[in-house]
């Protein structure tokens, strides 16, 4: 088994502290992304898991085994940060071939390996060339090939993809995911790219300042943020926020905007008082005639089968994703209808969802 669990680690260096404590555990065969924005400790929570870091404090399991104090390479798991970097003088086979050379392997066990990893890599018609000209796909197969060749109980993967244009990243993505599902693999994979993280990712772990603000499939992260931040971070164009005044009591399932009362996913468990941002995801706005809640439309980005429109209302600005058939004028009112049960209460000023939504929709990840 290859779980590997992260409890409560903690990084500091000097006086700054980089990882504040953080847990999680990637189970055994599954694809667990880190995300979140530059300077979050994404690589400084990966380099301890890996053992490159000793944490200031925490534990860090590799299948149920404490693997703090351990180095690299006492912990059977390959780490892999840019697949670029390879050895441009030796051709694809001793290049794949190298760590199991480094560590004495005999001759005969590291050609079959190596060969069965090309073919898994589809690059076994490549393994006398030498890696200077190949593509730069077939450059990152050879790559993950060194990385896959000895069979590692995990791998930590730091940006793979980070040197690729946007097509070509896609393409990898896809492929890794492949790989990953074919070799079994156990694998934490570490991204800023939020389109990358939702496409590869079991399960999500969104990084803010050096704690994780939640946990959860790409799904429950998308409809259940924990948090504005995590609401912000996700989604393109990310969730839309309206300032709400409101003193709501325990048994309510509604909140005014503008007035206008606006049905929520569930009801209120608690009494609150104060400033609330109401968050919505532009695929749950539409427009309707018949509603109360009135907006001037004041931008539309075509984007081919579907339009983001910008309004503002009362209460701050939306975005709206239409049909892109659907005629729209800048400077014109419309009425907003919201779906109810995709809508977001967080507190203003703490930024964190309210508790009562999060309980009665199990979102704590
Ligand atoms: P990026 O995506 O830019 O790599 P990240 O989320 O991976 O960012 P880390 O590289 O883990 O973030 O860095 C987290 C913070 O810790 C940053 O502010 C960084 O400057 C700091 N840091 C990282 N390593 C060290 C070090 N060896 N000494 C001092 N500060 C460090």
């Amino acid at each position: 088994m290859a779980e590997i669990k992260l409890e409560s680690v903690a990084k500091t260096f000097g006086t700054f502290t980089a990882v504040k404590g953080v847990s999680f555990t990637v189970d055994h065969g599954s694809f667990f992304v880190i995300l979140g924005p530059s300077g979050c400790g994404k690589t400084t929570t990966l380099r301890m898991a890996a053992g490159l870091e000793l944490p200031t404090a925490g534990r860090i399991l590799l299948g149920g085994e404490d693997v703090t104090a351990l180095p690299a390479s006492a912990r059977d798991i390959a780490f892999v940060f840019q697949l670029f970097a390879l050895y441009p003088h030796m051709n694809v086979r001793q290049n794949i071939g190298f760590p199991l050379r480094c560590q004495n392997y005999p001759r005969a066990e590291i050609r079959r390996s190596v060969e069965e990893t090309a073919k898994l890599l589809r690059i076994d018609h490549l393994l006398e060339r030498r890696v200077g000209g190949l593509s730069g796909g077939d450059r990152q197969r050879v790559a993950l090939g060194r990385a896959i060749v000895r069979r590692p109980k995990a791998f930590l993967m730091d940006e793979p993809l980070g040197a690729l244009d946007s097509e070509f990243r896609k393409l990898m993505c896809g492929e890794l995911r492949e790989l990953h599902d074919r070799i079994d693999a156990t694998t934490v994979y570490i991204t800023h790219d939020q389109l990358e993280a939702m496409a590869m990712a079991d399960r999500i772990a969104i990084m803010n300042q050096g704690r994780v603000e939640q946990i959860g499939t790409p799904q429950e992260i998308y409809d259940r943020p924990r948090s504005m931040f995590v609401a912000d971070f996700i989604g393109a164009p990310p969730m839309s926020f309206l300032n709400v005044q409101a003193a709501l009591q325990r048994g309510d399932r509604s909140i005014r905007i503008d007035g206008v009362p606006v049905e929520m996913p569930e009801v209120f468990e608690d009494r609150a008082e104060g400033t609330f941002a109401l968050g919505v995801r532009p695929e749950n706005v539409s427009f309707s005639d018949a509603s109360r809640l009135r907006a001037r439309v004041i931008g539309a980005e075509y984007l081919g089968t579907t339009q983001i429109v910008t309004v503002v209302t009362g209460s701050g600005q939306l975005k709206a994703r239409l049909p892109s058939g659907q005629p729209v004028q800048v400077g014109e009112s419309v009425g907003l209808a919201l779906q109810p049960e995709r809508l977001s209460l967080f507190d203003a000023i703490s930024g964190q969802a309210l508790p009562s939504a999060l309980d009665a929709r199990g979102g704590h990840g």
